[in-house]
């Protein structure tokens, strides 16, 4: 019997699955998305860099992303060019003409060459999206993180914060166009990096909105902003970013135990986060919310989960809303694993967080809450 060859013939891609064991997704420029083959799942990030989707021998049953590198990784995105070149004989119509348009044209080498490409398009990598918005386009207003200084975090250490003027920005937003090509109209949305780009005052802000639009005309924008900055911007500026097309805003929550929030670092109370909340609300945004979970180790695990519930029924949140839970990674160039051994805090292991983790959703479900997973291991851009 003949394997029968499948294939979608999509907006956003092109996807060609020649047996039940294979199934390879190319963007509308023609490079590699995924490649789904025996099992194992393939991811080509924007800079070329291959990864796939495994555990840890040992951790619990959940899955994120690990690099492919040298050989290997020519090897798999050979054979998913070779898929297609099977399927060219006999194709015809669309499918023909996005062989020979977009996907054939491409080698190992053009794709490595596309790295150049994200290098001048990111000078700094994006470091962190929230799940919802792995597809969204990166456009760093800003680098790094204004505070930068929570114990835990170490996203952007490698950066001095910097905002970027108008003319830069636009640059910038040109060069994430290019690299992203004939695909970026199905990309969704503009993210604005990168820790806290929403704490730019509005008079700065505004002429990078516009740029932003000018380059990416009709996607919608959304962003991180910390609550010590977001608090003291003038209250004016979230309906009128609302009006421009923000969607929602981000913020890194961590917990709603405030002792346990001082002991991170991070500046802020869960009173003045639901304050926040209410704010962005009325102005017609929707939020999302991280908390961490296994951060201050045994000894905070019982309180952060309810003094974090207590927080969050407190705030005035809908389906329109995320919460989302992180498992806690001890980041051994954050100041945390100090802190910890200063204190006397007990980490805790990857099942006990885990566990923890699965309780709070369940929580948080409860309240009539969207709730999902945010892990730092499952990002790739
Ligand atoms: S957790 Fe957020 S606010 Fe804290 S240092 Fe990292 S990016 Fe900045």
């Amino acid at each position: 019997m003949t394997a029968t060859l499948l294939v979608a013939l999509r907006p956003d891609g092109t996807v060609i699955s020649p047996d039940r064991d294979r199934v390879v997704t190319f963007d509308r420029e023609g490079r590699l998305f995924t490649y789904f083959r025996r099992g194992l799942t393939y991811r080509r990030d924007l800079a070329s860099r291959l990864y796939v989707r495994g555990k840890a021998p040992g951790s619990p049953d959940i899955r994120w992303w690990r690099p492919v590198a040298g050989d290997e990784a020519r090897s798999v995105v050979e054979e998913a060019y070779g898929l297609a070149a099977q399927a060219r004989s006999g194709a015809a119509d669309e499918l023909a003409r996005r062989l020979d348009d977009e996907i054939l044209r491409w080698t190992w080498d053009d794709l490595a060459r596309q790295a150049e490409a994200y290098r001048a398009a990111y000078p700094y990598p994006p470091s962190i999206l929230p799940p919802d918005r792995y597809l969204s386009i990166v456009l760093q207003a800003t680098f790094g993180c204004t505070w930068n200084r929570c114990t835990f975090c170490a996203l952007y250490r490698d950066r001095p914060f910097r905002a970027r003027d108008a003319a830069e920005f636009e640059e910038h937003a040109w060069a994430v166009r290019a690299l992203l090509g004939r695909q970026w109209p199905y990309r969704q949305g503009l993210f604005l990096g990168d820790g806290n780009a929403l704490a730019l005052s509005l008079e700065r802000l505004e002429p990078l909105v516009r740029a932003a639009h000018r380059v990416f005309p009709g996607q919608d924008l959304y962003g991180f902003v910390d609550l010590y900055t977001g608090q003291k911007s003038e209250a004016s500026k979230w309906p009128t970013l609302a009006r421009q097309g923000l969607r929602r805003v981000y913020i890194g929550m961590e917990t709603g135990d405030d002792e346990l929030l001082a002991l991170l670092n991070k500046p802020g109370s869960a009173a003045e986060l639901a304050e926040f909340v209410a704010l962005l609300k009325r102005s017609g945004l929707s939020v999302g919310l991280i908390l961490m979970v296994g951060a201050g180790g045994r000894q905070y695990a019982r309180r952060h989960i309810q003094a974090s519930l207590a927080a969050l029924a407190a705030m005035p949140l809908d389906r329109d809303d995320l919460v989302y839970l992180s498992p806690f990674i001890e980041e051994p160039a954050s100041p945390y694993p100090e802190l910890r051994r200063r204190l006397g805090l007990e980490p805790m292991t990857e099942e006990e967080i885990e566990r923890d983790l699965a309780a709070l959703m369940a929580a948080v479900r409860d309240l009539g809450l969207r709730a999902s997973r945010y892990d730092l291991r499952a990002f790739v851009y």
